[in-house]
């Protein structure tokens, strides 16, 4: 019987959740349930009987977990723990404690909680949906899969930001990226297409969702990534900057009196594109220059610009570049932004053919001419494929 695990994705107010067969890769049930501590709660389950939405109130993550136990009981599949291989939990911040996937126990839940500090937003609400997950499936293994992860295997001339040195060592300052469990999806994904072990493939990763990170991934491992102690530094996002020079922060805290929080507001949730456009999402950021809105045409060259820039820096770090990837909700569905991103760099041996890569994909798909040096790809990407393959080869080496 193939392996099944419950992959579970909990947030601050919402858990999105898919039980996964991992042989086959399928989804047999996903499902979201939203607005967990507001007065009425959104649920939807997709199983074998089609969609049932729901609304009621969701007090918090443990009535979160109780209630997709429910849609399960009564919508299907039957969701039986002896079926189970095992719970998958995606997880934030995993520091430089975790290169790899984890068995929870309270040990694992108590570093989770400490890595808080790194990840205030994130690991909490994880914490919350594992604590209650344990508490619905006390007999199962639960694994902890960390966006971090597969950024553990950055050389300190990546992970070091050039700050007094004792500072970074007090209070934990470097680099630690994330998108990981994704990045390492498609990287991997990549080097099969090519029909080559990753060991063998070097691969720029482009995730371009509303969070945007680009991975350099040599022989299968990643070496270098956009994302730094936060998701805040890298590419242009939905609402986060990126990059941007620190000082920025000190001039806005002198000459314009905003706190702390302030410019944590301003760089996280009102910067990127919804800053330069008005609107965080592409599709609304294309319509706008449909209709002559010249904000919104600077804003895109803006988001090309720096994704043409790391692209040069990676291919630079990597020396040789088989493979560009794209993926994520942008990466999978915006030609417009895939071949403009690359535009100009065919002297790399990187071009877009326009009708390849023209519309949405929803499948795997060269969009490079035949015979380029660089093929170029978009891969859809699968995180909860990788958390339930990460956590069943984790219990089948427990076992
Ligand atoms: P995240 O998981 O980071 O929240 P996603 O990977 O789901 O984000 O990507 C969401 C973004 O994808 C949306 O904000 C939107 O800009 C973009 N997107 C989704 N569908 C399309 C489309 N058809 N064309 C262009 N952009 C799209």
């Amino acid at each position: 019987m193939s392996p099944k695990v419950l992959v579970i994705n909990s947030g601050s107010s919402s858990i999105k959740y898919q039980l996964v067969e991992v042989d086959s890769g399928e989804a047999l049930a996903t499902g979201l349930v939203e607005r967990i501590g507001q007065p009425v709660g959104a649920v939807r389950h997709d199983g074998p009987d089609g969609r049932t939405s729901l609304e009621q109130p969701v007090p918090d993550h443990e009535a979160g977990i109780a209630t997709i136990l429910e849609l399960f009981a009564t919508h299907g599949p039957k969701l039986d723990a002896s079926e189970l291989t095992a719970v998958g939990h995606r997880v934030v911040q995993g520091g430089d404690r975790f290169a790899g996937p984890a068995l929870v126990d309270d040990a694992v839940e108590a570093a989770i909680d400490d890595l808080s500090t790194l990840a205030p937003l994130h690991n909490p609400p994880n914490l919350a949906g594992i604590r209650a997950a344990r508490r619905a499936f006390p007999t199962l293994p639960h694994v902890v899969v960390f966006d971090t992860s597969f950024h553990s295997t950055l050389p300190p001339a990546a992970y070091t930001y050039a700050i007094d040195q004792e500072v970074a060592s007090l209070y934990s300052i470097r680099r630690y990226g994330a998108h990981g469990t994704s990045h390492r999806y498609v990287s991997h994904r990549a080097a099969e297409l090519l029909g080559k072990d990753p060991a063998d493939v070097n691969v720029i990763v482009l995730h371009l969702g509303n969070g945007a990170s680009a991975t350099a991934v040599r022989g299968g491992v990643s070496v270098e990534t956009s994302m730094g102690l936060t998701p805040l530094e890298g590419l242009v996002m939905g609402t986060r900057s990126g990059d941007i020079d620190p000082a920025v922060v000190f001039h806005l805290q002198r000459v314009a009196g905003m706190s702390t929080d302030e410019l944590d507001d301003l760089l996280n949730r009102r910067s990127g594109m919804l800053g330069l456009s008005g609107s965080s999402d592409m599709r609304d950021v294309h319509d706008a220059v449909e209709a002559g809105d010249e904000r919104a045409r600077t804003a895109l060259q803006v988001y090309y610009h720096r994704i043409r820039a790391y692209v040069g820096a990676y291919y630079a770090q990597l020396g040789r570049v088989d493979a560009i990837a794209f993926t994520a909700g942008i990466g999978e569905n915006d030609d417009i932004v895939r071949i403009n991103s690359l535009a100009g760099l065919e002297r790399l041996g990187i071009a877009v053919d326009a009708e390849r890569n023209e519309g949405r994909k929803k499948d795997e798909c060269v969009i490079s001419p035949d015979g380029s040096e660089v093929t170029v790809f978009v891969i859809p990407t699968n995180e909860e494929l990788e958390i339930a393959r990460q956590a069943v080869e984790l219990v089948a080496q427990q076992g």
